[in-house]
């Protein structure tokens, strides 16, 4: 038996070791050849801190070459990867560590001293560091060692990456990846989307995350091409660098950025071919307003942290505005009643359910809430929720716990943010649901305007009231500088619904 990832990633580049993996843009390269070289002394350095075949190795650290190969040795090793996003404070730190149990923790240098308590409360047995300049005690160790001769095998089954969800209600849940979703995604993927060895991706995402990190990584890595890695995306810088690519992978908030940047010029990107985006909803006016500037159809696909990728639209074929495409093949959706789970007709908006080689084990030491999320016929409740069209394409409306019940009917925000960006002068908006005496809850709208423009709360609920139905226009709309948002570009919707809740003086009386 192999390593069913690693051979599954690496299998296609056996032969062309001298090619370049990995480049950053002040010009460091790594080879395939060194990479593999690299993670099999870092896979070595986890095996003699005693990482055995299961365990976990947890990592909070700066995006770097370093720490993907840590990723890949992690695996190698036949342990388990948890990444632990930068920004997370010593308290959250300690709370991942307590529910993770890694056999090893690796941080920034700069944080070893700040994290040590955490990792020594949460008994962990080896703390080591790794800089985002490769430096650090893990590195040190890795050159004392001989590189691993071989991988440890794991089977498809096997874990080889926890994740911790965003976690927008409640603690973030670990969920477990197997071999065997990873590698199908990443083959599926590179396959869809066409990547080949010529291929140069601009990885401007954070790899903490299934996007920068699996989408990413694993899909270059199965098909040979390139990565040019940014530490972190910067409109300007990427513009430059965008020179050296083939395929862009982003958020919507990079598109966004990149749209009013002065440097974003039709003729500077001609060579690209692929654009793709995900994470969170593309606004159709971004997508029209991307391909007006630059010719380019900015490819949407849809995914979570525990199913990796489910949908994407086309590449040959119409890429629709507004919509995360089709299923991808071998992975089944439906759409089903938020009231009961039952089957809904086709065109009925519902929570999105999916079921596949993509989808993951369960959360980490979660039984019950791994049971919770799976129907008994084996499909995963996304809490999206959606519509398939009549072409079979998926249109995602928001996430289930966002829909809004105001005086016993759904409002669905997605419609009328959609109504409301429409209006002249808005750039973007997100209508969320607050406590109400009367109706039990309202919507109410955040609104950002366009800088010079004037748009009236009661002029927005006029103009909305023509098209939409009474009750789903919001109770009140505020216009804001901008919307709360995370990492990955999402909406915090938890923030707009903490920050207004006593917009109608209901909060103490509900509560
Ligand atoms: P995460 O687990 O952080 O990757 O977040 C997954 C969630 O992001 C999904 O459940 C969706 O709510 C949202 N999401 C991902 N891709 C898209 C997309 N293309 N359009 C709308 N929402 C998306």
């Amino acid at each position: 038996m192999a390593n069913h990832l690693i051979q599954e990633l690496c299998h296609a580049t056996e032969s062309s070791q001298d090619r370049v993996f990995l480049e950053t843009p002040s010009g460091f390269a790594l080879t395939f050849g060194d990479f593999a070289m690299l993670t099999a002394r870092y896979a070595s350095a986890l095996a003699a801190l005693g990482a055995e075949p299961g365990d976990r190795v947890a990592a909070q650290i700066e995006k770097s070459p370093w720490a993907i190969a840590l990723y890949l040795a992690t695996v190698r090793a036949g342990a388990v990867f948890v990444p632990l996003n930068t920004a997370y404070t010593e308290a959250e730190i300690a709370y991942f560590l307590a529910d993770a149990a890694p056999k090893i923790f690796v941080c920034d240098p700069a944080r070893r001293e700040s994290l040590a308590k955490a990792a020594g409360k949460a008994h962990v047995p080896a703390i080591e560091t790794l800089g985002s300049d490769g430096s650090g005690s893990f590195p040190g160790l890795s050159q004392r060692c001989a590189p691993q001769p071989e991988n440890v095998c794991r089977a498809p089954d096997d874990l080889a990456a926890i994740l911790y969800t965003s976690g927008t209600t409640g603690r973030s849940k670990g969920a477990m990846l197997t071999h065997g979703n990873l590698a199908s995604n990443a083959r599926t993927l590179a396959e869809i989307w066409r990547f080949t060895p010529e291929d140069v991706l601009l990885h401007a995402l954070p790899v903490d995350h299934t996007h920068g990190l699996f989408v990413a990584i694993n899909t270059v890595l199965l098909s040979g091409g390139k990565i040019v890695l940014m530490p972190k995306f910067d409109a300007g810088e990427c513009l430059a660098l965008l020179a050296r690519a083939t395929v862009f992978m982003g958020v919507p908030t990079f598109y966004t950025r990149l749209l009013a940047h002065p440097g974003l010029a039709q003729e500077k990107l001609a060579h690209i071919r692929l654009f793709v985006s995900g994470s969170a909803p593309l606004l159709e006016e971004t997508h029209r307003a991307f391909r007006e500037k630059t010719g380019h159809i900015i490819l949407e696909r849809y995914g979570m942290t525990e199913t990796n990728m489910n949908t994407s639209n086309p590449y040959d074929g119409p890429r629709r505005p507004g919509s995360v495409g089709l299923p991808l093949p071998g992975v089944s959706l439906r759409i089903v009643s938020p009231a009961d789970g039952s089957a809904l007709p086709q065109g009925e908006t519902g929570v999105i359910e999916v079921k596949g080689p993509n989808v993951f084990k369960g959360y980490w030491r979660k039984p019950d809430k791994t049971a919770e999320s799976f129907r008994q016929d084996g499909y995963f409740i996304t809490g999206d929720l959606g519509r398939i069209g009549a072409d079979g394409y998926v249109c995602i409306v928001g996430r289930a716990k966002d829909m809004i019940i105001s005086g016993g009917l759904n409002i669905y925000p997605k419609e009328v943010e959609d109504a409301i960006n429409a209006l002249p002068g808005v750039i973007e908006s997100a209508v969320f649901g607050v406590p109400h005496p009367d109706f039990g809850e309202a919507a109410a709208a955040a609104v950002v305007l366009a800088p010079g423009a004037s748009l009236s709360e009661a002029e927005v609920k006029t103009a909305l009231a023509k098209n939409l139905a009474k009750f789903k226009v919001p109770k009140r709309v505020i216009s804001t500088a901008e919307l709360p948002r995370n990492t990955m570009g999402k909406v915090q919707k938890i923030v707009l619904r903490e920050t207004y809740k006593d917009l109608f003086g209901a909060a103490r009386a509900s509560s």
